[in-house]
């Protein structure tokens, strides 16, 4: 249910550097809660970048509190009724269906991330949140009363600043004092996004783009290639993960030639190769780095944290990254107005323990799926086909941020105060606190 009302005004002024879906997220979520937000974002304009992005329902249920939002993504977002599952030569294996996994968890939505951004950028625009583009932030700053960022040589200060600069984030050396060196995963992705009026007209493409969306997985030796359809099949996007020891470089702009991804899928599945002759050359060519977990997502004096991709980037089989982002932005809008302006600090100590162990273990779902498809003994798979099917667990995708992070703050800062006399009182440990289900089963 859709709930923008604003709470009365906290005091508390936050500096958000980048406006992605972490960046944004905190500036809707913290408007909302009634602290003063600015946005800080170095693109000069806003453009409609990239390609297919997934909201799993634990984030979808964020975007329903934003009146009207909703309603703007349902007509851009991908409807099929489930992810069928094939081997590389396209026999079937399984479907996995999508109906009782929106009874229960509620609304995924999955589209262009170019235009959902768009929509939520606009919505954070309308609600009166003030953004500022072409502010490339070079420095931070922090005391004990007050932090800040130098942007354009000009200073801004508040109470908390919120790095939400993505990947290569500027914030997390500067911050952390931490050169996060990404590593070969000896993985890639190529990506794209195209009209699929070619695949409309070819019988064997057709069904792929015709009376609605689809979703098809064909899974091959340690690659798979994921295709859907989108906007009543109008718009088509297909990833391949493929192994790829070139080099460590990363960048959602990076291309690579279509004939590259057609050797790598070279005697898959004719309907395969019929998509790949309809795609559009270039393709992105993203390469899939590992990043050692961070120690800390926030500063020594507790007014300057990492969210989003920042803190903790995602590998694309964990369909959570972009998920994970917002969950943060929720959260530190709660652990904010529940700290008050006085103990900022202690909120943003919050946030951090809120979400540190739910992030570690949602990270590790990319992981085990790839692992899944990849490293899959065909002969097994074909006598329990359903072992291919995604992992949908409740403890992930039946979780509400925000209520989760009002439950639990408290309990968490004493923790965090006196990890010893807490556990005398008898209140759950930090580990037991990001595990219980109890708030997602009354979301
Ligand atoms: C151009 C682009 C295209 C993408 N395409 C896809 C896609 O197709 N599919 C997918 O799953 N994910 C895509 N992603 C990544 C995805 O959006 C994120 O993984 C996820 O949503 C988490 O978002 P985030 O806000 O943490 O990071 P990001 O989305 O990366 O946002 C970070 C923002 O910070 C800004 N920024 C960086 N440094 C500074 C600075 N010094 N000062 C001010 N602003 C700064 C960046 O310009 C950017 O807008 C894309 C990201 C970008 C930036």
């Amino acid at each position: 249910m859709a709930t923008s009302q604003r709470s009365s005004s906290t005091g508390i002024k936050v500096v958000i550097v980048g406006a992605g879906f972490a960046g944004l997220t905190a500036a809707i979520e913290c408007h909302r809660k009634g602290h003063e937000v600015l946005v800080l974002e170095s693109f000069p304009e806003l453009k409609i970048l990239g390609d297919i992005i997934s909201f799993a329902p634990n984030s979808g249920r964020i975007f329903q509190r934003w009146e009207g939002v909703d309603a703007k993504l349902d007509p851009i977002i991908h409807k099929s009724d489930g992810l069928r599952i094939k081997t590389w030569k396209g026999e079937d294996l399984t479907k996995q269906t999508w109906g009782e996994e929106g009874k229960k968890y509620g609304k995924a939505y999955n589209g262009h991330r170019g235009e959902i951004h768009e929509i939520v950028y606009y919505h954070a625009l309308e609600i009166g949140i003030d953004i500022r583009l072409g502010h490339k932030v070079d420095d931070y700053f922090e005391t004990e009363s007050e932090a800040g960022v130098i942007a354009n040589g000009e200073r801004f200060t508040c109470d908390a600043v919120l790095a939400a600069d993505g990947v290569r984030s500027k914030g997390r050396t500067i911050v952390l004092g931490y050169e996060d060196k990404p590593k070969s995963s000896g993985y890639a992705i190529y990506r794209t996004w195209f009209d699929s009026a070619a695949l409309a007209d070819d019988p064997d493409t057709a069904w792929m783009v015709t009376n609605g969306d689809r979703h098809c997985c064909w899974i091959g030796p340690d690659i798979h290639f994921i295709a859907a359809s989108v906007k009543n099949g109008k718009d088509f996007s297909w990833v391949c993960t493929h192994k790829d020891e070139a080099d460590v470089e990363e960048g959602w702009q990076e291309t690579g030639p279509l004939s590259d991804a057609m050797k790598v899928l070279e005697g898959w599945d004719p309907v395969v190769q019929k998509i790949l002759k309809a795609t559009p050359d270039p393709l992105i060519d993203w390469k899939l780095v590992y990043r050692d977990p961070l120690p800390t997502w926030i500063s020594p004096k507790r007014r300057i944290a990492l969210i989003g991709d920042a803190a903790h980037p995602f590998l694309p089989t964990s369909i959570q990254g972009a998920s994970q982002a917002m969950e943060d932005g929720a959260t530190m809008a709660v652990c904010l107005s529940k700290s008050g302006k006085a103990h900022v600090q202690e909120g943003v100590a919050a946030f951090e323990a809120l979400r540190y162990e739910r992030v570690r273990a949602a990270q590790k779902t990319g992981e085990d799926t790839r692992n899944m498809w990849h490293k899959a003994d065909f002969d097994d798979v074909k006598k329990n086909p359903d072992s291919m099917k995604l992992k949908r667990e409740d403890w992930l995708l039946n979780f509400d941020a925000e209520e989760y992070a009002e439950k639990n703050y408290a309990a968490t800062v004493a923790l965090l105060k006196d990890p010893v006399a807490v556990r005398q009182l008898n209140v759950p440990s930090r580990t037991e606190v990001l595990a219980s289900t109890e708030v997602a089963a009354s979301a």
